[in-house]
């Protein structure tokens, strides 16, 4: 579904992506991991165009993204397609940013509302089916204020699916929480991840990345040190880098 080829990315002269190689096939898991600062959510904004990148491709649901200009200047180049690989690539933040004046039910309808420009009534009825998915059903029509922060980013997954996303992007869906509240969301996500949705999940979560990935990346530097099933990234690492970020986080 995402292939990333070569990706390299500046911000002026700073270069943080270094030619990095990802692809998540459909159904697949791919998580990555590495140290803050690595370039991991650079990665993620570069795919799904919300931020430019100098060199490189990325390929969606096999076509691949038409750039216009060159190196500093290079830019996606076709409004259309832009918005239906942002649509189509739904992306989870650290920080959930609901709307504070709309209720969760809103919030989960705004964008298939008015940027698919879909049937409110169905809408509404896929909206309220995805917030009983994610085990908030009764919050509705609670304002985000009034809930916790596992709730608050159980309502920003139900939001990211009720696009109907062909992948969702995750960007440290959990670390915003307390350690109690992080467990109702990683539920959710291993939910999905049984259900066979096409994920890419950066976290500092390692259960949660190897509980679920097909695949791990470790980033470092913005260059792929090492990459693998989980069984092998986790188990047996080979460089000196993983090892040593391995086991700083135990
Ligand atoms: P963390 O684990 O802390 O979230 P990360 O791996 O997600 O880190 P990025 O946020 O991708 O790292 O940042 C990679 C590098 O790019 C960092 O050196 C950061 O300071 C720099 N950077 C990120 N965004 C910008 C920006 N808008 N302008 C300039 N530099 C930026
Ligand atoms: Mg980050």
């Amino acid at each position: 579904v995402l292939e990333i080829r070569n990706l390299h990315k500046s911000y002026g002269a700073l270069e943080v992506l270094k030619g990095v190689n990802i692809t998540a096939p459909a159904g697949h898991v791919v998580s990555m991991i590495g140290s803050s600062g690595s370039g991991k959510s650079t990665l993620l904004r570069c795919a799904n165009l919300l931020e430019d990148s100098q060199q490189g491709d990325v390929i969606f649901c096999g076509e691949p993204v038409i750039w216009k200009g060159q190196g500093a200047h290079r830019h996606p180049g076709d409004r259309r397609q832009t918005i239906r690989i942002r649509t189509n690539l739904s992306m989870v933040f650290q920080q959930f940013n609901l709307w504070a004046h709309m209720t969760i039910l809103e919030n989960v309808m705004e964008a298939p509302v008015t940027v698919l420009k879909r049937n409110r009534a169905e809408v509404e009825a896929a909206a309220r089916a995805y917030l009983d998915k994610v085990g908030i059903g009764d919050k509705a029509d609670a304002y985000p204020a009034q809930l916790s922060g596992g709730q608050q980013q159980r309502a920003a997954i139900a939001r990211a699916l009720a696009m109907e996303p062909k992948a969702l992007l995750f960007d440290e869906p959990t670390s915003a929480l307390d350690p109690e509240l992080e467990q109702e969301v990683v539920r959710v996500i291993k939910a999905l991840a049984e259900e066979g949705r096409t994920m890419v999940i950066v976290t500092h979560d390692m259960r949660l990345a190897a509980d679920v990935s097909d695949h791990v990346v470790f980033l470092h530097k913005g260059v792929i040190e090492e990459e693998g099933p989980p069984e092998a990234v986790f188990g047996n690492p080979q460089s000196e880098r993983l090892r040593g970020f391995l086991g700083a986080g135990r």
